[in-house]
């Protein structure tokens, strides 16, 4: 089973499920492992 990236829309076998908050509403998605590094790598430099 592939999972679609919910950032770059490309297709992935290994899905990292992501939750953050887009107004205020609390969402789930799914990012492929380069996007999810990326991620990650955002959330380092927040305060
Ligand atoms: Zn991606």
């Amino acid at each position: 089973m592939s999972y679609t990236c919910y950032y770059c829309e490309h297709e992935s076998e290994t899905a990292h499920l992501i939750t953050f908050f887009q107004g205020t509403e609390e969402k789930n998605e799914l990012l492929c492992s380069s996007c999810y590094a990326d991620w990650l790598e955002g959330l380092k430099v927040e305060p």
